[in-house]
């Protein structure tokens, strides 16, 4: 039976490709989303993907909606903490709003999502848990202080839940991506984006979501259970650790 994985923002961008991705490696995937049920409809038509609406920044909407994830299709065995938001300013304009936004989904809905699976993975003696974090949350980024606290944060829950989990099985990794090509990164004015951020990538162009999802389907695999409190870098070269 092919294992199960939960991706979380997983009809659009980098998630969408991600869900894709586990799905042509043989697992059976279902997507959660917040709100875009336009999207999430098309993408289930088009892939034949289940899409599951809920908040990963509410608590109690990440428990009802793994269980019946798991009611629907088995234990999910791979969990991918993907759904991302931005509300940039400077931080003399930053609002609590904003800060307290970016906190709630990028830094508490992965905790959100990965609480409620944390024991039943334990008792299976088998998981994989991905967080997409960013090159941002490496090197800090002006005019993102909350995005870039959450992101960092997101690296330190990784290498912490890694060692919790080693024992039992379970891996923990984080990939950063570096600048992707997906609406969160086409909503940069064109000129900031051809001036001054794709000449700073080594490369020389934008990332594409299936290169992030190449990297989640290695270290979801068996192969990959070597692997846990890792971060793998996938930045085009804009930051070396
Ligand atoms: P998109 O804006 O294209 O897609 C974001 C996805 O997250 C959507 O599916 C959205 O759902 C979902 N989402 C947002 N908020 C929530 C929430 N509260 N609960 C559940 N789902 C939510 O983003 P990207 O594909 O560009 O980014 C994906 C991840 O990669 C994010 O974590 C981002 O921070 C990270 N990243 C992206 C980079 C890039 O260059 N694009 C660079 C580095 C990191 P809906 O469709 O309903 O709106």
């Amino acid at each position: 039976m092919s294992r199960v994985a939960l991706v979380t923002g997983g009809s659009r961008g980098i998630g969408a490709a991600i869900s894709i991705a586990l799905k042509n490696a043989g697992y059976t995937v279902a997507a959660n989303y917040a709100g875009n049920d336009e999207a999430a409809a098309k993408f289930t038509a088009e892939t034949g993907i289940k899409t599951y609406k809920w908040s990963v920044a509410d608590y109690d909407a990440c428990a009802a909606g793994i269980a019946q994830v798991e009611a629907d299709l088995g234990p999910v065995e791979v969990l991918v903490n993907n759904a991302g938001i931005t509300r940039d300013a400077m931080f003399h304009k930053m609002t609590p709003q904003q800060w307290k936004e970016v906190i709630d989904t990028n830094l508490s809905g992965v905790f959100n999502m990965a609480h409620p699976l944390w024991s039943g993975m334990r008792d299976r003696k088998f998981g994989r848990i991905i967080n997409i974090s960013s090159v941002n949350g490496q090197k800090g980024q002006a005019g993102q202080a909350n995005y870039s606290a959450a992101k960092s944060g997101d690296l330190g829950f990784t290498k912490a839940l890694a060692q919790e989990g080693a024992r039992a099985g379970i891996t923990v990794n984080a990939i950063c991506p570096g600048y992707i090509a997906t609406e969160m990164v086409r909503a940069i004015d064109e000129k900031v984006l051809n001036e001054r951020i794709i000449p700073q990538i080594p490369v020389g162009r934008l990332g594409e979501p299936e290169e992030i999802a190449r990297c989640v389907v290695f270290l979801a695999s068996d192969e990959a259970g070597f692997i846990t409190g890792s971060t793998i870098s996938a930045n085009g070269g804009q930051f070396v650790v």
